[in-house]
């Protein structure tokens, strides 16, 4: 997709009013207009209440349809809304991604009792002492829908692990004994074997599990339109699984349906392995990339700005590669923490929106706005309550501005070849050389993490007399290239500069 931007439309803490599928009808046509190719959608369908962001999945099934876990919408509306939505989108040529969680499952309806081996946490194929009967909440019934798109219940043998026993209330993880039973062997090395991650693990080998899998997908694909698929915690899921699903969603529709997957983890051989395992059925996040901007951030002018790309999918495997800044688990309170401090986002967003490697994400938090709990002295900010009464503050983005700059120089001047002048500790640049398809493009993007500086920059001598602007607003002096091209780009201190042809 060329020049494709992915927008992620959700924060962790969103008020649960279930209003996010109106607000997205509603934004369609704007986001449409600034680029947006596809938009990826929190899961969709119900967990353990309203306030649930759609990771401790109860119902697949249930997508704000049944009154379930004592509510009939989700946190972000209800079946109809979604509907709206997506249409909504579709008529504005955006593609809809769902995020789809299949490794674990939450509130079970009853308690059952089977054997299992408790096992070191640090090292699950460790075990701890002897199996024994425990109790836990393994039984799905979804009485509210019944047996509506599937009569699949889900019991205590389609789980491989759990992380309780109910007769005893020990809290460690326990593999479920049984026949053909076991850890998944296609998963992440991290603790010795990290198919468990919470909850009910799905055991996708279990044959009954794989084909009430399949089943949704189908389901979801046929019910819904949605054009792929954000794959959740794949890391934890044995992966010719995750192939096999995702091929065959494909082969269903007939259609080259997009995937993301969630391989969290920074080393880019564990990426690669991944990536080789599903034959690069999916792109995934560039996890990497996202821990050097955390590292660039939190560093200041210490980190050495030559290394921004090393380790990233972006540069190890650009075609499968979705950069990010942050996202709903790295934000300030998610379960990943790991925020990119705000200095350091305009610098990030114009890498990730101006270079030529990778699918970039537009987190929700950066470009809207992000919840966090409220802290002393903040009696102007916005405040709003969450039903489990925390105080929630709700800042306007001081983002969105030069998102929506970068957002324009992208449609208009981040084509062609690219070189990168990573040549100085605290100042890099990266040159878009712009294409014949787009008369006056290309581009010259300065990031700078110390004092103000210049780069003497040559784009080649049929730019010769050019005059240059610097599109942020940052700059206010327009620079003339010399007779060979040539000339000396600036940026301020701890900033970016985006030169751009003044005539363009
Ligand atoms: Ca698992």
């Amino acid at each position: 997709m060329k020049n494709g931007v992915l927008f992620q439309y959700f924060e962790w803490n969103l008020p649960a009013d279930s209003q996010l599928w109106n607000q997205l009808a509603r934004d369609a046509s704007h986001l449409a207009e600034i680029g947006v190719s596809a938009v990826w959608i929190p899961p969709a369908y119900k967990g353990s209440g309203i306030e649930d962001v759609g990771y401790a999945v109860y119902d697949l099934y249930d997508f704000g349809e049944f009154d379930q876990k004592g509510t009939v919408p989700t946190k972000y509306g209800t079946r109809a809304e979604l509907e709206n939505a997506i249409r909504a989108l579709h008529d504005n040529g955006i593609e809809v991604i769902l995020d789809t969680v299949l490794n674990h499952r939450m509130n079970g309806d009853a308690p059952e009792r089977f054997m299992a081996q408790p096992v070191d946490s640090g090292d699950r194929l460790k075990d701890i002492g002897e199996p024994r009967e425990i109790e836990a909440f393994t039984d799905f019934e979804f009485k509210g829908r019944g047996d509506k798109y599937s009569p699949f219940k889900w019991h205590w043998q389609h789980f491989a692990g759990v992380d309780y026993d109910n007769l005893t209330g020990d809290k460690c993880i326990f593999r479920i004994i049984g026949p053909g039973k076991g850890w998944s062997q296609g998963v992440d090395k991290e603790n010795g074997n990290y198919d468990y991650l919470m909850g009910n693990d799905v055991d996708v080998n279990n044959p009954e599990v794989a084909d009430e899998l399949l089943n949704w997908g189908r389901w979801t694909l046929d019910s819904f339109g949605f054009d792929g698929f954000r794959m959740d915690a794949v890391k934890h899921i044995d992966n010719p699984f995750t192939k096999r699903f995702l091929e065959e969603m494909r082969g269903h529709t007939g259609r080259d349906l997009y995937y993301v997957s969630e391989y969290w983890s920074k080393d880019p051989e564990a990426l690669g392995g991944f990536i080789e395992a599903t034959g690069g059925v999916t792109d995934l996040f560039d996890v990497p990339l996202h821990f050097n901007f955390f590292d660039a951030a939190q560093q200041g002018d210490k980190y050495d700005m030559r290394h921004l790309l090393d380790g990233s999918l972006a540069q190890s495997d650009a075609t499968h590669a979705v950069t990010f800044v942050d996202n709903h688990d790295s934000q300030p309170g998610g379960g990943l923490a790991s925020n990119v401090d705000d200095w350091f986002k305009p610098l990030a967003y114009g890498l990730i929106l101006l270079m030529r490697e990778g699918y970039p994400v537009i987190f929700y938090g950066d470009y809207y706005s992000v919840s966090r709990k409220a802290h002393d002295g903040d009696a102007d900010d916005k405040v709003e309550t969450d039903n489990a009464g925390d105080e929630l503050v709700r800042d306007a983005s001081p983002h969105r501005r030069i998102i929506d700059l970068l957002l324009e120089v992208r449609r208009r001047f981040a084509f062609g070849d690219q070189t990168l002048v990573f040549d100085h500790p605290n100042t890099v640049a990266l040159v878009r050389h712009g294409d014949a398809e787009h008369p006056g493009s290309g581009l010259v993007l300065l990031l700078a993490n110390g004092d103000a500086g210049t780069k003497h920059i040559c784009l080649g001598k049929e730019h010769a007399g050019e005059t240059w602007r610097e599109f942020t607003g940052s700059i206010h002096d327009t620079l003339t290239l010399d007779a060979d091209g040539c000339a000396d780009f600036r940026v301020d201190g701890r900033n970016l500069a985006v030169w751009v042809p003044a005539d363009a």
